[in-house]
């Protein structure tokens, strides 16, 4: 009993940021490992600070240039100011050990009907909590938005909602900026999940 109630204290102690809560993978509500599947699993960490990223130019997931306009107007706005560097990768690679970190493609297919967008890995990197490669697809048709961007890429860099954070929040507290759910008109990152990322990478 002693010790399972050390381990609160000792998590606490242990954050050096003034973050709100903890909602960067792992967390005590995610399990500790990175899954691949194009499933629902808390979105695990992107595998170091450069963060290199396509746009799907051809093909079924195509960015139309407005979409693509709202993905860079969202990663310069809201996180190159952050410990992360992002790089537009224009020869993606797929396979291998060093492939490109997030895909940005546009699409409904294999999204539920609830869902505006989903992130997922698809292959774990040599550290079983981080991902090499995470990809993103939001519907088009007018939902390609900046608050969604912000939303799924910060899933893409290991970012939760508040019921997979600890402490848990509510899905819609503000407080989780665009990692709130539904994710559709908060367009701030926000101090928290700012502070989680520069804690982070
Ligand atoms: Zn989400």
């Amino acid at each position: 009993m002693v010790a399972m109630a050390l381990v609160p204290l000792t998590v606490a102690v242990g954050v050096a940021w003034a973050a709100v809560t903890d909602n960067m993978f792992p967390t005590e509500s995610t399990g500790s490992s990175c899954v691949v599947s194009t499933g629902s699993h808390p979105p695990c960490q992107t595998d170091n600070r450069e963060v290199y990223f396509y746009m799907d130019s051809s093909g079924e997931y195509k960015l139309e240039s407005e979409d693509r306009s709202t993905v860079n107007a969202a990663i310069d706005g809201e996180y190159r100011p952050t410990d992360l560097a992002f790089h537009y990768d224009s020869s993606p690679v797929f396979e291998g050990s060093a492939e490109t970190d997030i895909i940005y493609q546009e699409g409904s297919t294999g999204l539920p009907d609830s869902a505006a967008g989903r992130t997922w890995c698809n292959g774990v990197s040599s550290t079983h909590y981080k991902c090499d490669q995470q990809y993103i697809r939001i519907r088009g048709n007018g939902r390609y938005t900046y608050a969604r961007v912000c939303h799924e890429t910060g899933h893409a860099v290991g970012l939760q909602h508040g019921d997979y954070s600890t402490p848990m929040l509510s899905k819609t507290d503000s407080r989780l900026g665009c990692l709130v759910t539904p994710s559709t008109d908060h367009n701030d990152l926000g101090s928290n999940n700012r502070e989680n990322i520069n804690g982070t990478y």
